[in-house]
């Protein structure tokens, strides 16, 4: 078996001896690598294929992902996704997020500013990432996992259901993850 790096375009093995196989595309009986990564040349097989270095980071339905929070409207709040849990991969797709009001809270919630504040950590779940990436936070572990107060910057501790600045002694509400405050990625 041979391996090499090879670039999209590069002449890989002919027709004759090799199948042509992932990552690869075949022209006028030669074979040729689609995609950067290794060349695997399976004599065994017969099989000319070549393997991306580092598979992309593609995101998809029931990932769990964390975000921060950009902005709060009437009826969504907007994100963007930073990583996905069990990967230190760069997420590859599309990282702007909405979270409908609807899909917040398993609670009743008609004011995205009482659940999320920009600037928060949040661990969401995706429902779809097709035409556009939403997010789901309605599950007890889902939610906000850290946050700042608006005015100090002080990190906010979890105050009964809701969270508190101990320097400008103020509460404000948020939809919490059940781990918030003793969070381990
Ligand atoms: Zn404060």
């Amino acid at each position: 078996m041979t391996e090499r790096q090879v670039l999209p375009g590069d002449e890989i093995a002919v027709e004759e001896e090799y199948v042509a196989s992932d990552g690869t595309y075949v022209r006028d009986g030669k074979i040729y690598a689609s995609q950067i990564g290794t060349l695997i040349l399976d004599d065994e097989e017969s099989i000319a294929k070549v393997v991306p270095a580092n598979p992309p980071n593609v995101l998809k339905e029931k990932d769990i992902v964390y975000l921060t929070i950009d902005d709060t409207r009437k009826t969504m709040a907007t994100a963007t996704a930073i990583a996905t849990e069990g990967t230190c991969r760069e997420i590859g797709s599309s990282t702007v997020a909405t979270i409908h009001v609807s899909k917040i809270s398993p609670e009743y919630t008609d004011n995205v500013a009482d659940e999320f504040r920009k600037g928060d950590l949040v661990r969401g779940r995706v429902i779809s990432v097709k035409p556009s990436l939403q997010i789901t936070t309605k599950e007890p572990h889902l939610g906000v996992i850290r946050a700042q107060c608006g005015i100090c910057k002080t990190e906010l501790v979890k105050k009964g259901k809701d969270l508190h600045c101990p320097k400008c002694r103020r509460s404000q509400p948020r939809k919490l993850a059940d781990d918030y405050g003793n969070v381990k990625i």
